[in-house]
């Protein structure tokens, strides 16, 4: 029955450690794909927040077709102005730069909103030949034109042109006249700036409180190009790989840039003239920014900190295990620690039984000698010198017996053996044995009993109280007198150990032995050996509990070992009392 509660305990346990596994395996995936849907999110509403900071400087630029070409300049400066008036971020703007087919290149003084001619600079010397090149190709089909990033610069380039047919309309529908280039408009973007709205945006979308979850990465190129911000100045522009999300931060196709327009900002940010209304007039206008088709086009990279994904969160289900098998384990072991000590807690029950039935025997017996000796005598029934003799020394033994068994259930009860109970102070140990051997003489077990005594020249005294000395060694000699059997042989050994720093005695008997089985438990207290109780042996099986709580108590030690069918040794060792030789310094007190 026992053993069935056990095994079904252990069934459930491994039942639920097996559930748990599959099921932080089932939450490890859950958690993975949650982890990788709210990283797109973050990689596409980062996108949607830089595409929308562009497209509030291109849908200020933006012109419509224009027939006059000399209204570029009143009208780039007065969108300049205007931008600045209400742009959230105006430092974003650089340089204002447009270009007239034929003619040169003029910048927007922004102080005054004036055109003046300059020199082509260094850094659009890249866009150059490209835009000169462009008037020269046969007109395209309109309307056409969208904003192209030049990432190298970067600027905002666009196609200033008008129609060289009728003037396009959509309704009723009619093929659109083909566009003639006239020029461009250019706005240079200044670095710090957009330097600046890459770390707030990956800030906003990449970090927690604590700082950054993944580190991000804008490189120009697919692998190991320029790198353009990184969150941590320890990244390079491979320290990324593999990344756990890719992708072009600014969208290839208008097509793919309304896809990512799908989630709206975080926190509602919008600003003046920004957010959604930026790229709502940036669609309705077609002021469209595409990334240069002529350049490695910008790329957003982010990986986990703490590794890739994957091994993010394989940790973290690690640990997840790990707290659930620590619950498991213990709620195992106190299973284990309950029905260990429900097992002791029968077993001492069934002990005590024991010991009330043994005990009130072992009382009963003595005292009804004593009482019917006792009646005899005072009966006149006993006379003659040699019985009145024999009756005193029967009611003697019987009362010593009785005492005796009153002794140890007083010390067991009071917890004689603790050590604060002790005056420990060195004792002689050959005279403790003879103390002891000389009162046991007078048991009626010692009857013919042959003791041999085999004590060391300068044996050291050891460092114990007297009483308890001899109440301990008075029990291991009158359990040898009361287990030595038909032989009736036992030996008492005192020697120091190896290292003379402590002594060893032993009382050996040739009885039956202890069982194997009993061995183990004989200093419990209440333990009687089952050979004991069959041979119908006095005790209450507390002797040698007491024994050895007295050994313990004084700094030593009490084992036995035996062999069954040729006797026991039971060997109490206890620590020297400073130099060798030394004699008790206080007289022996008998037990009791
Ligand atoms: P008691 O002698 O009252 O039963 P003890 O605590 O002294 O209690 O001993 C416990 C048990 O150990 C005994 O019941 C007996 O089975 C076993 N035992 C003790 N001493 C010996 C010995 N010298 N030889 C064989 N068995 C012994």
């Amino acid at each position: 029955m026992r053993i069935a509660l056990v095994a079904a305990l252990a069934a459930v346990l491994v039942l639920l450690a097996v559930l748990q596994y599959r099921w932080s395996l089932e939450i490890s995936r859950a958690e993975r794909t949650r982890i990788e849907a709210s990283l797109n999110t973050s990689v596409n509403q980062f996108r949607q927040e830089f595409y929308r900071e562009l497209t509030q400087v291109s849908t200020a630029f933006h012109s419509e077709p224009t027939a006059e070409p000399e209204d570029f300049w009143s009208s780039y400066a007065e969108r300049y102005q205007a931008w600045a008036r209400t742009a959230t971020r105006p430092d974003l703007v650089a340089n204002v730069f447009v270009w007239q087919a034929g003619g040169r290149l003029r910048q927007l003084r922004l102080a005054d909103g004036e055109f003046e001619p300059v020199e082509w600079p260094a850094s659009l010397a890249g866009l150059r030949a490209r835009v000169e090149e462009e008037p020269r190709q046969p007109p395209g089909p309109g309307p056409g034109g969208a904003w192209t990033l030049e990432e190298r610069i970067p600027a905002l380039v666009r196609p200033i042109y008008n129609f060289s047919g009728p003037r396009w309309r959509r309704f009723p529908p009619a093929p659109p006249p083909p566009r003639v280039v006239l020029g461009f408009a250019i706005v240079e973007l200044n670095r710090a700036a957009l330097d600046r709205l890459l770390g707030e945006l990956a800030q906003r979308y990449f970090a927690g409180p604590d700082g950054f979850i993944y580190n991000v990465l804008v490189v120009s190129g697919a692998a190991g190009g320029t790198v353009i911000y990184r969150s941590d100045p320890q990244l390079t522009a491979t320290s990324l790989n593999p990344p756990d999300a890719r992708a072009a931060l600014v969208p290839s196709t208008p097509a793919e840039n309304r896809a990512i327009e799908g989630a709206p900002p975080r926190g509602g940010r919008g600003g003046r003239g920004g957010g959604n209304r930026g790229t709502f007039l940036a669609r309705a206008r077609g002021a469209f920014i595409v990334p240069s088709a002529a350049e490695e086009p910008w790329q957003l990279l982010a990986r986990h900190k703490g590794g890739s994904l994957e091994s993010v969160v394989a940790a973290d289900r690690r640990r997840n295990l790990l707290l659930s098998f620590g619950v498991l384990l213990v709620l195992a072991v106190s299973m284990a620690l309950i029905i260990v000590s429900t097992q002791r807690a029968r077993r001492l029950a069934r002990l005590q039984m024991e010991f009330v039935a043994g005990v009130s025997h072992e009382l009963r017996t003595p005292v009804a000698v004593i009482c019917s000796a006792a009646d005899n005598l005072a009966e006149g029934l006993v006379g003659g010198k040699d019985q009145v003799k024999e009756y005193g020394g029967l009611i003697r033994n019987e009362g010593r017996r009785l005492a005796g068994m009153i002794e140890q259930i007083l010390r067991f009860a009071a917890g004689q053996s603790r050590a604060a109970n002790y005056h420990l102070g060195p004792v002689a140990v050959s005279e403790a044995i003879a103390r002891v051997l000389a009162s046991v003489s007078t048991l009626p077990e010692a009857e013919g009993f042959a003791v041999e005594r085999e004590i060391e020249p300068d044996l050291p005294a050891v460092e114990a109280d007297a009483a308890a000395l001899t109440h301990c060694l008075e029990n291991l000699i009158s359990n040898a007198l009361k287990y030595g059997g038909e032989r009736r042989w036992m030996r008492v050994r005192a020697a120091k150990t190896e290292d003379g720093s402590r002594v060893r005695i032993s009382v050996e008997d040739r009885g039956a032995g202890i069982d194997p089985a009993d061995l183990p438990h004989i200093f419990e207290p209440f333990y009687r050996g089952k050979s004991a109780q069959a041979a119908q042996i006095h005790g209450a099986g507390l002797g040698l509990s007491l024994a050895r709580g007295i050994a313990e108590g004084m700094g030593g030690r009490l084992d036995a070992s035996s062999e069954v069918g040729r006797g026991s040794t039971f060997t109490l060792e206890l620590p020297a009392a400073g130099p060798a030789g030394h004699p008790a310094a206080e007289p022996l007190r008998q037990a009791g």
